[in-house]
């Protein structure tokens, strides 16, 4: 598989503060990866420089061969094929579930649009929620409304930053379940920022693990869970050996 998503040396400091320290990986594409890591670690500022909204002070992030940031570089947000989803999802409170899918393929002519809410719908599991408002529906089936709409232009990247966070913990557990069922369906490149290393054991192919602006280990879930490499990892993920 080639890889999607090409981070070479990427360090960024605020005000002095070095967030993250000299950072380097690849992602495959189609690969869903969890990048793991306590409060303040850098996940968010990691991610956001992937998805061009932030520059890095040094180092290099290739997407797709183009480059996204670096050095010098100018920013180039709102790529068309990255699309971000976080806690902060925004449904419009008057617009059923349909409507809201449509309204982020406006431009779409009328049957392809048509024929892609209904795609969606289905591979959300709301086609029966489709003329609902948001209040109408519980936090999970809001959840993945949002996922339907950051799917709906058919991005090959979709950036995830604490996607469940704002959902209580039995909700949690449902929703997991459901978005690697909608995650693998849509065979779309998955960059998933967490704290909570049952999302990272859930739902990804691999974990990085983020410690303080550096990696500390990358594997898959069993390896991670089998030979944690930090005493970080350890705490939840399994026994030290
Ligand atoms: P995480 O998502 O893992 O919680 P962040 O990437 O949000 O971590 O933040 C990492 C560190 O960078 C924190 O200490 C945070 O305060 C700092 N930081 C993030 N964004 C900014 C900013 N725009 N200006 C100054 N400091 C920032
Ligand atoms: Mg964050």
């Amino acid at each position: 598989m080639s890889s999607l998503v090409q981070v070479q040396n990427i360090s960024k400091s605020f005000d002095n503060n070095a967030v993250i320290k000299n950072i380097s990986f690849d992602i495959p594409e189609g690969e869903v990866i969890c990048i793991l890591g306590q409060s303040g670690s850098g996940k968010s500022t990691l991610l956001r420089m992937i998805g061009g909204l932030e520059d890095a002070d040094e180092g290099t992030i290739m997407v797709d061969n183009e480059e996204i940031t670096g050095p010098a570089k100018n920013l180039v947000p709102g790529y068309d094929f990255i699309n971000f989803v976080s806690q902060h999802f925004k449904l419009e409170r008057f617009r059923t579930v349909k409507d809201n899918i449509s309204s982020v393929i406006s431009y779409y002519p009328d049957e392809d649009r048509e024929a892609r809410i209904q795609e969606l719908l289905e591979l959300c599991k709301l086609t029966e929620k489709a003329k609902s408002f948001p209040h109408e529906l519980s936090g999970g089936q809001q959840q993945r409304v949002a996922i339907a709409m950051a799917l709906a232009d058919e991005p090959f990247l979709l950036l995830m930053d604490e996607p469940f966070s704002n959902l209580d913990v039995n909700m949690k557990t449902e929703i997991r379940g459901e978005i690697v069922d909608i995650l693998k369906k849509a065979e779309v490149t998955v960059i998933l920022v967490s704290h909570d290393p049952v999302d990272a054991m859930a739902i990804a192919d691999r974990v990085m693990i983020l410690e303080n602006g550096e990696i500390s280990q990358i594997d898959s879930p069993k390896e991670l869970y089998e030979n944690p490499k930090s005493s970080y990892a350890a705490q939840f993920l399994g026994p030290i050996n």
